[in-house]
């Protein structure tokens, strides 16, 4: 594979040539990761392309209602990959995050990939990748890109878009907010984005189960250490078995960490496969957490990143990262 790095501009070239793509992304989809994937498909059909999205994982709860009319499928697709131009993997930052649905791995050996990321640490096997770490999100590299192609943004693909930048911006609350941002999404709203059903959808659908969720996470689990400065919680699988609750459904939980007065970072721990799952945020540029997941062998952004330990000890996790922290205080 050439594996050849290239911008935006060199981007719409390849993806303007190809006529019939399947799209992927990462496992445990995301806002952005749905509204990438959904909004190219629905994009490149709205301009005379063939283009399937492949969604294997179960989706988050609230993005239910933005995905009853779209068209995706779950499982890997009959036909193989050879009945395609080229794979687009989408936000997706390492070989390993990559959903191909059951017992496929990536990468295929049988077709050529186009690779569109804002990690800035990607390193996804691919013939072509675009990554921009500048980008609010996946989804605002695919409207630029979609503006120098030409194509024309359809309303399905503007609010699928627009989900990904709300959600990955935290309704532009987070660092990752540029001029750039709104003006990306000023020209969705102007091309019909339906704002209304995005935050609807996002910020006005919490289930009174997961609300009682969380009120219990904040008095029984949640800890500030460093004078204030560090947030934590580590979550046992009791106490989601307590509420049937998942953490399929639990994207922003941890602001409710990093939201505290004087946070400077955020920490939420909790067993994924049997191993613990270590999210970190950061609220102050002069403390990163991108290092320290990178130091432990995850990664991600500089302020929002994460790390799979290989242990299934959620307290010496814990313990491990307030220690770690510590250092970065
Ligand atoms: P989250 O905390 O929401 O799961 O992830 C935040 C960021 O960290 C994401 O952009 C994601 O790419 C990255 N990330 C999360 N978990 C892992 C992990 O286990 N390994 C690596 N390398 N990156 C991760
Ligand atoms: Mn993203």
């Amino acid at each position: 594979m050439l594996n050849r790095k290239m911008d935006t501009v060199y981007a719409s070239d390849v993806l303007r040539q190809l006529d019939n793509v399947l799209i992927v992304t990462h496992v445990r989809p995301d806002g952005d990761a749905l509204g990438a994937a959904l909004g190219l498909g629905a994009l490149m059909r709205g301009n005379l392309r063939r283009a399937q999205v492949l969604l294997p994982d179960p989706l988050p709860e609230k993005y239910l209602p933005l995905v009853r009319n779209a068209d995706f499928l779950t499982e890997f697709p009959a036909g193989g990959l050879t009945q395609y131009d080229a794979l687009i993997v989408l936000d997706c930052a390492r070989n390993d995050r990559v959903a191909m649905g059951s017992g496929t791995d990536y990468p295929p050996q049988d077709i050529s990939i186009l690779n569109i990321d804002h990690h800035g640490d990607n390193n996804v096997q691919a013939e072509w990748s675009c990554v921009v770490p500048d980008a609010a999100a996946t989804s605002a590299i695919l409207v630029r890109i979609a503006a120098l192609i030409g194509w024309k943004m359809t309303p399905q693909a503007a609010t699928f878009f627009y989900l990904g930048i709300m959600t990955d911006t935290g309704a532009f609350r987070f660092s990752n907010t540029s001029p750039d941002t709104h003006r990306l999404v000023a020209s969705l709203l102007e091309n019909n984005a339906d704002h209304d059903q995005v935050i609807q959808a996002v910020y006005f659908s919490k289930s009174r189960n997961q609300q009682l969720f969380e009120a219990d996470m904040v008095q029984n689990y949640s800890k500030v250490d460093f004078d204030g400065r560090y947030a934590w919680a580590a979550l046992p699988d009791e106490f989601f078995r307590k509420y049937g609750f998942s953490m399929r459904d639990g994207e922003m939980l941890i602001e409710l960490l990093r939201e505290l007065s004087g946070v400077k970072i955020a920490v939420l721990l909790y067993l994924a496969g049997g191993q613990v799952k270590v999210s970190l945020r950061s609220k102050d540029p002069a403390c990163p957490v991108g290092p320290l997941a990178r130091k432990l062998g995850g990664g991600g952004h500089e302020m929002a990143a994460g790390v799979t330990l290989k242990t299934s000890d959620l307290n010496s996790a814990a313990a491990m990262l307030r220690e770690e922290v510590g250092k970065l205080l």
